[in-house]
């Protein structure tokens, strides 16, 4: 990671292969910089790529299944994702189709054999992806969000430069803030926590902490933005130790059903996700509104609502068939208390006030 470390670090992308598919999002990569950079270190290292630039946000199976087409088509030999979540998400998976024929209904089955090398270079601070062995893809025949998850999605390398956040909008900056700090949040509070996910989370906890004031009055530095890219990256690896829990699970639908996105789909959720917790692990709670620098639960309630503004307003109905969706989401597992149906649907209720 650091100031122009794509170009100063170009000569670890020369192992990875001869021709690159660089995965990317309809415009922002040409906007900041960080596709030119990436072309021009591929040129210095006598490597040549093609380009997909068709990755939407919260991208879906076709659209994983046409990157991988391509890479074949191309003759690719390595894959670089750049962007946010999106972008990173489809360049895992295309990196996997590519060298696997596996079937749609086998897409989720578990099975996963070999892919082409992979780096990711992330230009939003949220998902954290670049150090996650997931990716979340939109599964439209069963109307939400799903995850890959296997060790060989984790990306052999990965390059962090702040800089291509410079112009990030506003909103969006928020809303993947907010995801990093529910990455390490949930993960502080997940079942399978441990000392090291413990002190990655509070590190990057006070991290964001740290910075909060300075992204509600939407006066950020560029050391703002380079510390919120080791944030989210921390809060990656806090996840790839621990998993996402409930507030990810009951976030989707909002997202599928809403158009909410990803981290705002936390954000609304993540307070009294904790106060659910609080009952029975006040001090696992105490330790990250401490660390978030509120002085207790509330304060951190008014702190993230100052960031969200106006919040969406779900009838009876909606929350009944987003508890349908999200009680079948594997993650629910992964909460330190049990999470069921019935704190699905508590959760939705008490979140939205219905
Ligand atoms: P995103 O969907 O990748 O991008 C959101 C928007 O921001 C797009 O319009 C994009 O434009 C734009 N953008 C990205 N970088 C920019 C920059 N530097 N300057 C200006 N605009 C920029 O957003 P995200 O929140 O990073 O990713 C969300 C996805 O990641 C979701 O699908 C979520 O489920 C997933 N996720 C994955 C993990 C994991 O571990 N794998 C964890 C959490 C979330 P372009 O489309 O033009 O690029
Ligand atoms: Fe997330």
């Amino acid at each position: 990671m650091g100031d122009n470390c794509v170009s100063a670090q170009a000569g670890l992308l020369s192992g990875l292969g001869r021709r690159a598919l660089v995965v990317t999002g309809a415009r922002s990569a040409r906007a900041n910089g960080s596709l030119a950079d990436l072309e021009a270190a591929l040129a210095a290292n006598g490597q040549t790529c093609a380009v997909f630039d068709k990755v939407m946000e919260n991208p879906t199976i076709d659209c994983v299944y046409e990157g991988a087409a391509l890479a074949r088509k191309e003759g690719a030999d390595f894959v670089v994702g750049v962007g946010g979540g999106s972008p990173m998400d489809a360049a895992k998976a295309i990196a996997w189709l590519a060298c696997e024929d596996v079937p749609r209904e086998k897409l989720f089955s578990g099975c996963f054999g070999k892919r082409l090398p992979l780096c990711c270079i992330p230009t939003t601070a949220g998902t954290g992806s670049e150090v996650t062995q997931y990716s979340v893809l939109t599964d439209d025949a069963r109307q939400t969000k799903a995850s890959l998850s296997s060790p060989l999605l984790f990306p052999d390398l990965a390059l962090l430069d702040g800089k291509y956040m410079d112009a990030l909008p506003h909103r969006t900056t928020v809303n993947t803030v907010i995801d990093s700090l529910s990455h390490s949040m949930e993960g502080y509070v997940s079942a399978k926590a441990n000392p090291l996910s413990d002190r990655l989370a509070l590190t990057a906890v006070e991290i964001i902490g740290g910075i909060l004031p300075r992204l509600t009055e939407d006066r950020l530095t560029a050391e703002d933005r380079a510390q919120l890219l080791y944030a989210s990256t921390l809060g990656g690896m806090v996840i790839a130790h621990t998993g996402t829990t409930a507030v990810h699970a009951m976030g989707y639908p909002l997202t599928y059903f809403r158009q909410a996105p990803h981290g705002r789909a936390n954000g609304l959720l993540l307070p009294d996700f904790l106060a659910m917790v609080a009952r029975q692990f006040p001090q696992r709670v105490e330790a990250l509104t401490k660390a978030v620098g509120a002085a207790d639960l509330p304060a951190f309630k008014g702190m993230l609502a100052a960031l969200l503004g106006e919040r969406e307003v779900l009838t009876l109905q909606e929350a009944e068939a987003f508890t349908d969706s999200a009680s079948r989401a594997k993650n629910l597992a992964n909460c330190v208390l049990p999470f069921g149906r019935d704190e699905v649907r508590a959760l939705y209720r008490a979140a939205f006030g219905v």
